[in-house]
This record gives structure tokens, C-alpha cells and sequence, in this order.
């Protein structure tokens, strides 16, 4: 089995700058991911990415994309990492489709959203029910749709379905939407959303496609009547395939200032660490330290 330097799992901002830097770096590395573009490709409209006024989300990962290939970086897509473990010499990288043998690895592979967890819920999955209003939000044209959540992502969901759909509930279990005061003062002023603070969604239920949901207002059991439900709870790491690697209470990996784990060889970058803050400029800058770090350590140990 060929033995790469290095393997990056994960091509979001995090993976796919990393890649930048090793090929320039001349690392003899594979990129392996289930898509290529990550959260950032879910983003509506991206204001905070130095360099660009104003993108969205698709674009972004579009030009980031463009920025990989440029270097004739080998890609696994559509592959999943089931498995990361020591082995003789280095890593064994074990995915849904084949096993592969590293000296060192970078662990890019962002969050996925959190589940509801009602009735209804996996029912509906892709039948009304989904968790990506950049990649859906277009099939809701004219009607009417439900957030379920009330901090930046829901409201990013927000704000991309106003411009869409008829009328847009959003379902929050606190008194108040979260979020950035710039997102909500534009969900305020849209003219199309009723907000339910202090509420549960309790089931989702329809046909062959999403017909409704059930919620507990302020303790009060409603009915709303709705084709779409845009779930945005929160997120969590996908870490669960490297278990050898320390994480947080969250489920996050654990690393220094130069994106190192406490297993040597192994380091990460992005919103998979426990990098306080999850941002696309932070991600991409936390995925370039990381593949300047296994430089050296690649350098270092004389591989
Ligand atoms: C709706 C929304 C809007 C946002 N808006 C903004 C914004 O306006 N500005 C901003 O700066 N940030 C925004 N963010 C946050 C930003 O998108 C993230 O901080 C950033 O994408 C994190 O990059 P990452 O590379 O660490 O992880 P991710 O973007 O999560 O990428 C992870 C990659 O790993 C892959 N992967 C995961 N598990 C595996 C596995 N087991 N095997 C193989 N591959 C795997 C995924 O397919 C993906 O390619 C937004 C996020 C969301 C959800």
C-alpha cells in the first residue's frame, strides 16, 4: 500500500487551505472528503471573508475549489472517513471505501448539523425536511416554511427564505432570537416572518411530502400548517472516527497554537478543534497553520 506524508481529511475551508500549503510545501499528500466545500458551500451571503465585500457561500467554495485543483491535488470526494489509527511507521486511515497508510494527518473535517430528535423527523428527511436552506431553500418558492432554531445559522436560513417563500415561522426555544443584532434587525423589517420565542417543535407530519408541524408555544400546543422545515439547531464535530485523539466535552479536538493532538503526527484545524471561534477566514487560517506545522514535523522526523 502506497504511504503517503500526508493525508487531509476534509475539504471545507480548513481542509482545502491546507491543501493550498502542501502542494506549495511539495508534501506528497491526499485529500480525502464527502464534499468539497463544507459548511462554507452552505452559507447564504458571506460578508466577513477579507478580500470579498460581498459572496455567497456557493461562490466561495466555488473559488476555493478552483484554488485545490489548480495544483493537480489528488481527491478522494464522496469518501468517508469511517477510522483513524496509529500503525506501524504512521496512520491507517480506514473510509467507506478503501484503507489507506500516512505519516501524518490533518483532521479538517468541520461540524454537521444537530438533529431534531422528534417524531417525524427522519420520516421527512429530504421530503420537506432539511438542514440546508442554501442548498433547498429554491424548492420552497412561494411557500410556507419553518426554522426551527434562533441563532446565526437559523437566521442566515432566515434571511435566505424571506427572499423565497410566502411566509417563514421561525420556531425558537429561548424568549429571544440570538444571533448578530444585523441579522435580526433585517429578519424584523422583512415583512414575512412571525417569530415564536419560548417554543418546541414537537413532531413533523405530512404525506408523501412535509404538511405540518406541531409546536408547544409558551406551553401551548399549535398547529402550523408548512411544506418546509429548515432545521438549525447548532452543530457538532465530526470527530467520532479518530478516537484515539483527545476532544473536549463538546466532542472537539484538542490542539495547540501549531494545530498539533496529543498524539504526535496527528494534527487538526478548524471548527472540528476547540478553536474558540467558528468562522471561514479562521478555518482557512487555522488549515494553512496546520500544513506548515506537518512540514516541519515531516522535516523533523526525516520521513
Ligand atoms: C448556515 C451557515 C452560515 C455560515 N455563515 C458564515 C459566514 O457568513 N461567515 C463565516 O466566516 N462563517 C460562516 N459560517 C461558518 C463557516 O462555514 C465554518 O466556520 C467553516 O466552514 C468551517 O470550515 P472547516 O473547514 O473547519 O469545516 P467544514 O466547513 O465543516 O468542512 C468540513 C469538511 O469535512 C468533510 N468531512 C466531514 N466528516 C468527514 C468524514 N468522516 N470523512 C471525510 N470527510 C468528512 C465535509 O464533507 C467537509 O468537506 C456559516 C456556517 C453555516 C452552517
Amino acid at each position: 500500500m502506497q504511504i503517503y506524508d500526508l493525508i487531509i481529511i476534509g475539504a471545507g475551508p480548513a481542509g482545502i487551505t491546507a491543501s493550498v500549503y502542501s502542494a506549495r510545501k511539495k508534501i506528497n499528500f491526499l485529500v480525502i472528503s464527502l464534499d468539497i466545500g463544507g459548511q462554507a458551500a452552505w452559507s447564504g451571503d458571506i460578508e466577513n471573508y477579507t478580500g470579498y465585500q460581498f459572496i455567497t457561500g456557493p461562490e466561495l467554495a466555488q473559488k476555493f475549489q478552483e484554488h485545490m485543483r489548480k495544483y493537480d491535488t489528488v481527491l478522494k470526494e464522496n469518501e468517508e472517513v469511517l477510522e483513524l489509527k496509529k500503525s506501524a511507521g504512521g496512520f491507517l486511515i480506514k473510509t467507506n471505501k478503501a484503507d489507506y497508510q500516512s505519516r501524518s494527518v490533518i483532521i479538517a473535517s468541520g461540524k454537521k448539523s444537530k438533529e431534531l430528535g422528534v417524531p417525524g423527523e427522519k420520516e421527512f428527511k429530504n421530503r420537506g425536511l432539511t438542514y440546508c436552506a442554501t442548498c433547498d431553500g429554491p424548492l420552497f418558492s412561494a411557500k410556507t416554511v419553518a426554522v426551527v432554531g434562533g441563532g446565526n445559522s437559523a437566521l442566515d436560513a432566515a434571511l435566505q427564505l424571506v427572499k423565497i417563500a410566502r411566509q417563514v415561522y421561525i420556531v425558537n426555544n429561548t424568549s429571544a432570537l440570538g444571533g448578530d443584532a444585523i441579522m435580526r434587525q433585517k429578519i424584523e423589517v422583512s415583512g414575512n416572518v412571525t417569530i415564536f420565542n419560548n417554543s418546541q417543535i414537537i413532531s413533523v407530519a405530512g404525506d408523501k411530502f412535509v404538511r405540518g408541524i406541531k409546536i408547544k408555544d409558551n406551553g401551548e400546543l399549535k398547529d402550523l400548517a408548512v411544506e418546509g422545515v429548515f432545521v438549525e439547531i447548532g452543530l457538532v464535530p465530526n470527530s467520532a472516527f479518530a478516537g484515539e485523539v483527545e476532544k473536549n466535552s463538546k466532542g472537539e479536538v484538542k490542539i495547540n497554537l501549531r494545530n498539533e493532538t496529543n498524539i504526535p503526527g496527528v494534527f487538526a484545524a478548524g471548527d472540528v478543534t476547540d478553536v474558540p471561534e467558528k468562522q471561514i477566514i479562521i478555518a482557512a487560517g487555522e488549515g494553512s497553520k496546520a500544513a506548515l506545522s506537518v512540514f516541519r514535523y515531516l522535516a523533523i522526523n526525516k520521513f
